[in-house]
């Protein structure tokens, strides 16, 4: 992908902030949230929903393109940049002819590439912003494929938004952040900006910093973040909808991070640290190699007499017993299942090949 970022303003060394309300409302709504927003420079694009999905009919479905005439008013009475959502064609249509700044596709729409491609050929030739959510369900090819429609039409302003998956079972947030998701989408494109939506993934205005501080401990390059005079009488997304005052007084307490660090201590301290990191992974290759050995001896004992390569009792009293050493050791009893569950199913893997081979 080619990325080239037209507005190095919003990327400077400090986070993008993007607020406003989850939908338009008024007129006034819109420039009570954006007057008193942009009263911090980290705000330097105003949002609202203009067309909004919902899950069932007959819920407020967004105003329309009578609440465009209104972005350009706050535009000119606040200086912010203006950013709305598109779901096809026609949403593109009257965003250029209304001059909207930047556009965003979300999360329902991302997960269907004949809406993308749609919004992406009616961009065609137009060097717009794009800013693109992660799809609704957890998968990073869906992410990737809807950035690359647009790049394939041009679109190099490309920055992508991470608000959370919607799972089964939600725990604490309404949709899961999977972290690695996003951190993943870094590592395969380093120039793509990517910025969280807090708001999406608490569901909760009471979550919004912990999630915020996270997304800034991982070197995320901005938030965005629903803001509504009144949230509890919001249109939509009420409960997760902050003041502008919560707003400000959210960034006034966030710790920003540094990229790097040029102190000689510094990269010390991480060197020594990380060279005994690399003996150590190096230590758990060797263990699983070795691991593997043992395997293999238990798999040829089992075929001498025709036992099948599975024993789920084992299963079961292995990994009761890594998780109780593991929450005797602190560690995370989660992760620990996880990686045990990995290392036992790629012994079976190794096991049933070895059968294979022997009949
Ligand atoms: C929104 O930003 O208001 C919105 C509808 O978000 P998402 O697409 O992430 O659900
Ligand atoms: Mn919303």
């Amino acid at each position: 992908m080619e990325i080239d970022n037209k507005n190095p303003q919003l990327f400077s060394n400090l986070p993008l902030v993007i607020a406003g309300p989850c939908s338009a409302e008024s007129l006034d709504q819109m420039l009570a949230v954006a007057q008193s927003v942009k009263t911090n420079p980290l705000v330097k694009v105003f949002r609202a929903g203009i067309w909004k999905p919902r899950t069932r009919p007959n819920q407020f479905e967004g105003l329309g393109e009578i609440a465009l005439p209104w972005l350009l008013e706050v535009k000119k009475a606040t200086g912010l940049l203006t950013a709305i959502e598109v779901a096809n064609a026609d949403h593109v249509e009257k965003a250029l002819k209304y001059d909207v700044d930047i556009l965003w596709i979300g999360a329902r729409t991302s997960a269907n590439p004949f809406s993308v491609q749609d919004i992406a050929s009616s961009l065609k030739g137009t060097n717009k912003t794009v800013m693109v959510k992660n799809p609704i369900n957890a998968d990073l090819q869906l992410w990737i494929g809807a950035l690359e429609r647009l790049n394939l039409a041009g679109i190099k302003d490309l920055i992508a938004i991470h608000r959370g998956f919607s799972v089964a079972d939600n725990f604490e947030f309404r949709n899961d952040p999977m972290w690695r998701i996003p951190i993943e989408l870094k590592l395969k494109f380093p120039e793509l900006p990517i910025i969280c939506d807090p708001s999406h993934i608490t569901g909760n205005r009471d979550l919004i910093f912990k999630v915020a501080q996270k997304a800034m401990d991982l070197n995320f390059d901005g938030l965005m973040i629903e803001t509504h005079p009144n949230p509890d009488s919001a249109w939509s997304d009420a409960k997760q909808q902050v003041t502008p005052e919560k707003l400000l007084n959210i960034l006034s307490q966030l710790q920003f991070k540094n990229n790097s660090c040029q102190s000689k201590d510094y990269e010390f301290n991480l060197d020594t640290l990380r060279k005994q990191i690399d003996r150590l992974d190096q230590d758990i290759i060797e263990s699983l190699k070795y691991r593997k050995s043992l395997v293999e001896k238990i798999a040829e004992i089992k075929i001498g007499q025709n036992v099948s390569a599975l024993q789920i009792q084992r299963f079961e009293s292995l990994l009761k017993d890594r998780i109780e050493l593991a929450i005797k050791h602190g560690l995370d009893p989660a992760m620990v299942k996880d990686i045990f569950g990995l290392i036992h199913e790629e012994s079976i893997r190794i096991q049933t090949d070895l059968f294979d081979q022997k009949h």
